[in-house]
């Protein structure tokens, strides 16, 4: 039933968006960490002993699909992002502008496909915390960036962090939300460098990689290589950011649909969020609507 084991740390896989990858705790207190997996297999481990905490490493449709199966745990997540558990307004709000219509196309994805329903968080999780969960302690890791509130979760007996969205992909790091933040993103990155790892488990992709640190880089450098191509399409001249959007740095130039999803709207927030970064390196400045190389 699951696709890795290491002492009490277990792990499902979950399949693409709007599911991901849970890590779940199989000790004498238990806890569900992500439960957007697999329905039958979240269910099944619920029935061999109730789950003490089901824990969300962040606000996002795609890792709360399951959490209606554990109404009776304590419901753990950070604060700064406990509105978008508690309200789906302040949740579609994350996303940017958008029209009624749209609006309303998202609503219904998440209600109908995501099983949204709005949850008090019971406990907030912050940086530096340490769960006992029986024999095993699981440190807390706030990682800001992709979201303000996103937690990663290190197992140190075990040697495992769970990344979360951080999630090694070969896309690359997502920080395209009102909220995101992409020097956060590199930061909580960098960060987690520092742990001694033997295994990281992440919330999509590959799901289960050795500790090599070089993973991480390698994930980072996608940031800065998205940057060099930036650079390299204002280096032909100055742009608008639909000119720079309808580049398809990211995500190619007809991206398309992912659920509710407008990847275009996605390659917007985080071109915004690169000219940003590059005008205050002072390397772009804008001038109306157009953003112009400095050097
Ligand atoms: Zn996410
Ligand atoms: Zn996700």
């Amino acid at each position: 039933m699951f696709d890795f084991t290491r002492g009490a740390v277990k792990f499902i896989k979950g399949g693409r968006y709007p599911f991901c990858h849970s890590v779940l705790i199989d000790d004498r207190v238990k806890a569900v960490i992500d439960a957007a997996s697999d329905q039958h297999k979240l269910q099944a481990f619920k029935d061999h002993g109730p789950v003490d905490y089901l824990i969300t490493s962040h606000a996002h449709e795609d890792h709360l699909v399951f959490n209606f199966l554990f109404p009776a745990s304590t419901f753990c997540a950070h604060a700064h992002d406990a509105p978008h558990f508690e309200n789906l307004n302040s949740l579609i709000d994350c996303y940017g502008d958008m029209g009624l219509e749209e609006m309303e196309k998202w609503r219904n994805f998440f209600l109908e496909e995501c099983h949204y329903q709005p949850r008090r968080v019971d406990l907030y999780l912050d940086d530096g915390q340490v769960m006992e969960l029986g024999d095993t302690r699981m440190e807390i890791i706030h990682t800001p960036g992709h979201t303000r509130g996103h937690l990663c979760f290190y197992f140190p007996k075990e040697k495992i962090l769970f990344t979360g969205d951080l999630d090694l992909t070969r896309i690359g790091p997502y920080y395209a939300d009102r909220n995101s933040n992409l020097e956060e993103t590199i930061q909580s990155l960098e960060r987690l460098k520092t742990y001694d790892v033997e295994t990281f488990l992440t919330a999509h992709g590959k799901g289960i990689y050795d500790g090599n640190p070089a993973y991480i880089d390698r994930y980072l450098n996608i940031i800065f290589l998205r940057e060099e191509k930036l650079i390299n399409l204002l280096k032909r001249g100055p742009k608008t950011l639909e000119q720079v959007v309808e580049e398809g740095i990211i995500y190619g130039q007809y991206p398309g649909v992912l659920g509710a999803w407008d990847l275009a709207l996605s390659e917007r927030g985080m071109m915004i969020k690169h000219l940003d970064r590059l005008n205050k390196m002072s390397r772009v400045r804008q001038e109306g609507d157009l953003f112009i190389l400095t050097q």
